[in-house]
């Protein structure tokens, strides 16, 4: 995290000013709109207490029935100014209600557009989280809360300066001597307005001092809620956990870990709160001295005749209106300051560069699937990592050749899938489709080709159709016919809603718990649906028994007749259909034939996993 970075002023202006832009394309003239609804505000206030001192003056001096009428009539324009001022705060407020999750949609987006390595990165990941931590007490929102503060500072420090510019200009129509004469001189409002403003400047500091002092503990209190907030709601809310609270006895580690974080953040909240009171005793105690001296100021220029009540009125009202005006603008300027923090980090995950190469061309379009890919000398190191994960891996897949792919675990096969569908690029080396460098195709096109189901895939609250199509419209023959060959056809009959039934019960109270098995299966299912030239399954059936697994290996073998399969398993039997199995280690393959083959290597890698899994079936079967 950057935020202890100190920033020019021209670098904060520089992120308000392209926070401002990205909300323009949302709300557009956002600016105008704080700008013109804090003028109307400060209008109406000024306005209003300066019509009324008008008034004041006017009956206890000349009542001119012209001028009054006048007066009363501005009344109405006052009228007028908040009808519109309400039309600039719907705008406003609409996207204050809008700006968090206008803010998500933004990362999301981002997320989806960027290179799958940055998702999987820890950096990203950890900036990811605290952009959505902070997000509560930062972002947009208080752009816009302060922007319409800091205009609202300079309006009414614009207009009431206006207004008291005239006091200079207030004399006594009387011959004044001494005292008198000194406080009705240009001089006294000079010395006056000097001591306001050293006053207004230390209330600046102490501000700025305090909001940096606030700033810092929400910071740390924010850190702190990180962990709270996993910890009390993330893990124990997650259902999933439950068993493993309820068996391990987790309570225990919980609660020490929340009673932890906890006190940190209590100490943290107390010390937020501590410089909260102190920021506002310090502004309180300057506010009453300047508010004391103004009223004695324009006090005594009432006794000496200056300016009669409505003078009084409208002065000392205007006067208590710049000194506040100024530690509106101070507070403001602070907290857009802080408001930056956040805003830098968001716009660093959004200016997250891609490092990947996206090609233009086109893929061919075949239906004899005649799509040869070739791994020339691959070898892969993932980011920050010193190691190699694939090592000069020469390799090719041949048109509808169905290819196993075992080795013990991290011996390189996911990294293979995963450059193989071009979610990393290769460190060296190259791959090629029909003998172009895969990084030369038009990306979309190129995963079009691949079908693929993960250990780690994910279904959605979705409807059972949706899931399978990844899409609202879809297919209910092709739906049906791809969930019947991954084994769940009776399942699905059973459903009374059918391939409309809602999976999760997450937003739907009738949604359906589906097993793992079962959700292997409709991973499966959307991997047919999907109708690509190349098939991968990888290990989505770790959770099925070894009967289970080879039955749905071998159906699905039939299903994918003229296709090139590659299958990762780690039990071997599952392989065995397979033309080649390709056996990984440390990266390399070290072995590639039919199983037949590989098992006469009884010196072989191979040989050796067979009959350590062939021994555990015998002694399973024995037991
Ligand atoms: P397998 O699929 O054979 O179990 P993997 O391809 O998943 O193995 O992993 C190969 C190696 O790469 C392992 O040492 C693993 O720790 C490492 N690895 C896998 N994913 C990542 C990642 N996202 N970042 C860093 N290292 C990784």
């Amino acid at each position: 995290m950057k935020t202890e970075k100190k920033r020019t002023i021209k670098q904060e202006y520089l992120i308000i000013k392209r926070a401002i832009k990205l909300v323009n394309e949302t709300t557009p003239h956002f600016t105008f709109h704080c700008a013109f609804f804090s003028f109307c505000c400060s209008l109406t206030r000024v306005g209003s207490n300066y019509i009324t001192a008008s008034i004041v003056d006017e009956l206890t001096g000349d009542r001119r029935i012209k001028f009054l009428v006048i007066m009363l009539s501005c009344y109405l324009i006052e009228i007028l100014l908040r009808i519109i001022r309400d039309y600039s705060w719907r705008r406003v407020r609409t996207f204050n209600i809008i700006a968090s999750k206008w803010e998500d949609m933004l990362l999301n987006n981002k997320s989806f557009e960027t290179d799958y390595k940055n998702t999987e990165d820890s950096t990203v990941r950890a900036n990811r989280q605290m952009i959505t931590d902070r997000a509560g007490q930062s972002g947009f929102n208080v752009l816009m809360e302060q922007l319409v503060c800091f205009f609202d500072g300079a309006w009414l420090l614009l207009l009431g300066a206006g207004i008291c510019f005239g006091m200079f200009f207030k004399h006594s129509p009387h011959e004044l001597f001494g005292a008198e004469k000194f406080i009705d001189s240009p001089l006294m409002t000079l010395v006056f307005f000097i001591v306001v403003a050293i006053l207004s400047v230390v209330d600046y500091k102490k501000i700025t001092k305090f909001s940096r002092r606030i700033v810092e503990s929400q910071k740390k209190r924010a850190l702190c809620q990180i962990p709270l907030h996993y910890y009390l709601n993330d893990y124990t809310d997650d259902s999933k956990a439950g068993k493993d609270i309820h068996i391990f006895n987790q309570k225990r580690l919980i609660r020490s870990s929340v009673d932890r974080f906890y006190g940190e953040w209590e100490k943290c909240s107390k010390e937020w709160f501590v410089n909260m009171r102190k920021n506002n005793n310090a502004h309180n105690i300057i506010y009453l001295i300047s508010n004391s001296i103004t009223y004695l100021y324009v006090a005594l220029k009432v006794y000496i005749g200056a300016f009669g009540l409505g003078g009084f009125l409208k002065y000392q009202f205007c006067i208590t209106r710049i000194t506040e005006s100024c530690t509106i603008l101070s507070r403001s300027i602070a907290e857009l300051r802080a408001n930056n923090d956040y805003l830098e980090l968001f716009f660093e995950y959004l200016d997250m560069p891609s490092e990947m190469h996206y090609g233009t061309i086109p893929t061919e379009k075949r239906s004899d699937n005649i799509y040869d890919i070739e791994f020339h000398n691959v070898s892969f190191r993932y980011p920050h990592s010193d190691v190699y994960a694939i090592k000069n891996l020469s390799f090719k897949f041949k048109v509808g050749e169905k290819v196993a792919v075992v080795g013990m675990n991290g011996s390189g096969k996911t990294t293979m899938i995963k450059l193989l569908c071009r979610l990393y690029d290769p460190t060296e080396g190259y791959i090629t489709l029909n003998g172009i460098d895969i990084t030369k195709y038009d990306y979309e096109d190129y995963l079009a080709l691949f079908s693929v189901v993960f250990q780690d895939f994910r279904l959605f609250s979705f409807s059972l159709g949706e899931n399978v199509s990844c899409s609202q419209e879809y297919d209910e023959d092709k739906v049906l016919s791809c969930l019947n060959i991954a084994g769940m056809k009776e399942r699905v009959s059973a459903l009374p809603d059918g391939l409309k039934s809602v999976i999760y019960k997450d937003f739907d109270e009738n949604g359906i718990e589906i097993s793992g098995g079962e959700a292997q299966k409709i991973a499966i299912a959307r991997a047919l649906y999907k109708d690509a030239p190349f098939v991968i399954l990888d290990e989505p059936t770790a959770s099925l028994d070894p009967l289970a697994e080879y039955e749905i290996y071998s159906r699905f073998n039939d299903m994918v007749k003229n296709k090139t399969a590659v299958y990762i398993s780690h039990r071997l039997s599952s392989c065995r259909f397979c033309d080649k199995i390709a056996v990984f280690h440390e990266g390399e393959i070290i072995q590639f034939g039919s199983h037949e083959d590989l098992l006469k290597d009884t010196n072989g890698k191979y040989y050796e996993l067979w009959n350590a899994q062939a021994q555990y079936y015998k002694d399973n079967a024995t037991a």
